[in-house]
């Protein structure tokens, strides 16, 4: 049973009012909101823990190594790799750019880099700078006319093209459609194609043991998991990510500098330069241990009966278009209503309390590809009641009487 009242009390922002109104927050696909405990932990480590890591030799700067290498086992845990294949960044987007750059020696002219047409910008751009750098090439795998990764597809595709990179999303940020990836993973290794995972949504959701989906990158952002902003990560299967060429570099990442010459540390060491995000790893580490004390099957059930319970009911409405797929969702509902730009609906929405994100979702070339200027997309999570769902469409009919 999940006791989801239970769960709001543990998430203080939720209860604050908003233009006069309860606050219906569903723009969790753009950050999610925080328990106590990882509010809690930032605020405790700058009042009675704050020292730098991994470099001096007393008690409190041991004691926050110790959190710090503590929080990479943790993580590693959830994820089901070693401590040494998790890398620590700034987000995703980070994470990603790191993975393009390393890669850069392995890649030639005339290489092809599959990436798709359900990417966010993070997982385009930084594959079109490695492109341009080296000559090779950007090829989109193909999505079905319901604007999924259909994995069958993905694999002949694959096969035919064989690119060196395959870079692709679990879930879409736009639309909350999940990709079937193992089986593309599958792919890649029987050609040995480099597969780079972006999990920036469906991390949280869908709670991935790398170890059984086998992909070589898989990368992530702390913000959307509960955690804090400004981290992120990425695991690495170790011997290619210890290959990679190294990034940013500087203090920490080094094993030896002469005037002329520098050596480096073995990965992960070696991708994190200078100092790091200390505060937002222990923080990190608390969000991930509430969502470990959750009952995963439970959580799933809820998230699925209260998407499922939205789709009933945005359905319903007159000129309602749903662009997502509503049967493999992480809980991203995006939608139009006629012509209406979102933008306008979105505002209306926020008169009545309610959150919603509305535009492009940067997925430029996916908007295109729907024939539309962006979306309004109202993502869901954990502590979402029936009563938020019940709110966001009462607020969108009165909307769009508006509107009309
Ligand atoms: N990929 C996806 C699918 C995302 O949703 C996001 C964030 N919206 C990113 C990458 C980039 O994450 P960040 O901004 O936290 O670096």
């Amino acid at each position: 049973m999940f006791d989801v009242e239970k769960i709001r009390l543990d998430f203080p922002l939720l209860s604050q009012q908003v233009n006069g109104q309860p606050l219906v927050y569903l723009d969790s696909a753009a950050t999610s909101q925080k328990p106590h405990c990882v509010i809690n932990a930032t605020s405790a480590f700058y009042q009675n823990e704050n020292a730098n890591v991994h470099r001096g030799r007393h008690s409190l700067s041991e004691q926050a190594t110790h959190a710090y290498e503590q929080g990479r086992i943790t993580i590693a845990h959830f994820f089901a790799v070693h401590a040494n294949e998790l890398v620590w960044t700034k987000g995703a987007t980070e994470s990603i750019n790191l993975i393009a750059h390393g890669l850069q020696s392995r890649i030639k002219k005339g290489d092809k880099i599959a990436i798709s047409l359900l990417e966010h910008h993070a997982n385009i751009v930084p594959w079109q700078q490695l492109a341009q750098l080296t000559g090779a090439e950007i090829i989109a795998l193909p999505l079905t006319l319901d604007n999924r990764l259909d994995a069958h597809a993905c694999c002949e595709f694959i096969n035919t093209w064989q690119p060196k990179i395959v870079a692709i999303t679990h879930a879409s940020n736009a639309l909350g459609n999940i990709t079937d990836i193992a089986p593309i993973l599958n792919t890649c290794r029987q050609i040995s194609a480099i597969s780079v995972v972006d999990g920036a949504q469906a991390a949280m959701h869908l709670r991935p043991n790398l170890s059984n989906l086998g992909c070589d990158f898989y990368v992530f952002s702390a913000h959307k998991m509960l955690g804090p902003t400004g981290l992120g990560g990425l695991y690495g299967r170790h011997e290619l990510l210890n290959s990679l060429s190294v990034y940013q570099t500087g203090g920490e990442m080094i094993e030896h500098v002469s005037l002329t010459h520098s050596t480096f540390r073995p990965a992960p060491a070696k991708f994190e330069a200078g100092t790091p995000n200390i505060a937002a790893v222990i923080a990190f580490t608390q969000a991930i241990k509430y969502l470990q004390l959750l009952d995963v099957n439970a959580v799933s059930d809820y998230e699925k009966r209260l998407f499922n319970y939205a789709v009933k009911r945005l359905s319903s409405i007159d000129g309602i278009t749903i662009l997502s797929d509503c049967e493999h969702n992480i809980g991203n509902l995006s939608f139009n209503y006629r012509d209406e730009h979102p933008y306008d609906l979105a505002t209306l929405l926020d008169s009545y309390g309610v959150a919603v994100r509305s535009g492009h979702h940067c997925a430029q070339p996916l908007m295109s590809e729907l024939n539309v200027v962006g979306t309004i997309r109202a993502s869901f999570a954990f502590y979402n009641t029936q009563q938020d769902v019940d709110r966001f469409i009462d607020a969108l009919i009165a909307s769009i009487e508006l509107l009309d």
